[in-house]
């Protein structure tokens, strides 16, 4: 069925016995093997790689083989892996001290980056994790506001704190699980969770609690459940609600940040301002760095200026903060222009091969971000721009619009193609839930490697039944 794309077969990637000998070592005494569960292979199957390198585009395993890579680390591997400029400046910092627990002059240098891009981030405050970006963001709005209840949506994910795990994406969509053991009732209790893209629930939700909503709390485009931008006019509805009622609006960029593009999916929307940012990922240019911020009047009631507590040992960290100024800083124009051209060549690249399979998909975008979707059905010509969600779709299945219908995808389907990919020496997410991540130096070489690996891969996605 793909007979006439005549490019060199890929050498196979398929067997990793050093990958798997590592894995077996870390399960003795790393829970699971792995520091974070998706890294654990479990939905797609197969032998987990264990990476030893990356360079631009590409990541080598411990067994020596090169993969393309479409995971980009979640993100921060924006400009390509190991790219100089950011590595002579995480070197130059290293060689400075790896910390003081003081303040240092590249702080500020990195937060007037971000607030040059993302004006709305009046004030910062730099923390280390994406996890601790949001729940500062809460503490702050419920702070702000005197109200315990906050709103989230099906789907999204926003870390790994009590509040905010109830139905999230990423890691329990994998898992499929509802939320997490360990957070009590009472906790939990606290966090209405409501389906994406339906303002009729969040009216309801505001009608019913409105007093006590102190905030709603949103990925700016949904990334944790594969990517599942707001429906058009729901971020503005979603803010003029909000702020009609007195809640705060979180638009949690931790994901999208600098990463959709220049200024976020924020910049990319252009339809609302939120009260408070998160940011993390490519903010910190693959060290452990994440930021929150907002307008002035809010962010100013964090310790030491207000009541809120929050403090942070490696808050700020020097070397961390250099590796996420080197990589804004190379983040130009014409890095997002090739993020963007790479980003629209492999959607196209993909929707044809599995088209051609007769692979019922979709793919979805938020910016540069993308993901694809394994419809359950047939191929139709639903999926074919679409763009019930705000922005055009290809494919031949129905678009995904929330967590019920990001749920219901082909995942068996994901998984084989997944397989395959990876043995052809392409390594995509080891989950449907995620999004797919190009850098800028994913250029014609990586690409052909891509398009070499699909048709085996498209082929493998349709020898499993369709549900
Ligand atoms: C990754 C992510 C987080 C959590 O960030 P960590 O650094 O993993 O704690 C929060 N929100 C979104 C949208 C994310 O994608």
């Amino acid at each position: 069925m793909s007979a006439h794309i005549s490019a060199p077969a890929p050498v196979s990637a398929g067997s990793a016995p050093v990958s798997a000998g590592l894995a077996a070592r870390a399960s003795q005494v790393i829970v699971g093997g792995v520091n974070s569960p998706v890294r654990d292979f479990g939905s797609v199957g197969g032998t987990p790689r264990f990476f030893v390198k990356g360079r631009g585009a590409w990541v080598t395993c411990a067994d020596g083989h090169d993969y393309v890579d479409l995971v980009a680390a979640w993100g921060p591997a924006l400009l390509g892996h190991a790219h100089p400029d950011v590595i002579a400046a995480v070197q130059q910092a290293a060689a400075q001290g790896l910390g003081f627990g003081a303040s240092h002059p590249l702080e500020a240098e990195l937060a007037e980056e971000i607030t040059a891009r993302v004006p709305h981030a009046e004030r910062l405050r730099f923390v280390s994790t994406g996890t601790e970006a949001t729940m500062t963001a809460i503490r702050i709005a419920r702070a702000a506001t005197g109200r315990p209840l906050i709103v989230k949506f099906a789907g999204h994910y926003h870390g790994h704190s009590d509040g905010l795990l109830a139905a999230a994406g990423s890691g329990l969509a994998t898992l499929g699980l509802p939320g997490s053991a360990g957070v009590t009732p009472e906790t939990a209790g606290q966090t209405i969770v409501l389906p994406y893209n339906d303002l009729g629930a969040l009216e309801e939700a505001f009608a019913s609690h409105g007093d006590q909503i102190a905030t709603v709390i949103t990925e700016a485009a949904a990334c944790n459940m594969g990517v599942v931008p707001p429906a058009a006019g729901f971020t503005a509805a979603l803010t003029e609600l909000c702020h009609r009622h007195g809640a705060l609006v979180i638009s949690d960029e931790v994901l999208t940040g600098f990463r959709s593009g220049p200024a976020g999916y924020w910049g990319v929307e252009q339809a609302a301002t939120p009260d408070l940012v998160t940011f993390g990922k490519v903010v910190g240019g693959g060290l452990p760095l994440a930021a929150v911020g907002g307008r002035a009047s809010l962010m100013e009631l964090l310790a030491p200026m207000g009541p809120v507590y929050q403090g942070g040992t490696l808050s700020g960290n020097p070397v961390a903060v250099a590796a996420g100024l080197a990589t804004l800083r190379g983040a130009d124009d014409a890095a997002y222009a090739r993020l963007a051209a790479a980003s629209e060549q492999v959607q196209a690249m993909v929707s044809a091969a599995l088209t051609e399979a007769g692979v019922a998909h979709v793919v979805q975008t938020a910016g540069t971000l993308f993901s694809v979707f394994f419809g359950r059905g047939e191929v139709s010509a639903a999926g074919a721009g679409a763009g019930a969600a705000g922005e055009p779709t290809l494919g031949t299945a129905a678009p995904v619009l929330d967590y019920a219908t990001a749920q219901a995808q082909h995942t068996d389907r994901y998984r084989a193609f997944f397989t395959a990919m990876l043995e052809n020496g392409v390594s995509l997410p080891p989950s449907p839930f995620e999004a797919w991540f190009v850098t800028a130096a994913h250029d014609e070489a990586a690409l052909a490697h891509i398009r070499a690996a699909l048709p085996a891969a498209a082929a493998a996605a349709a020898a499993v039944p369709a549900l």
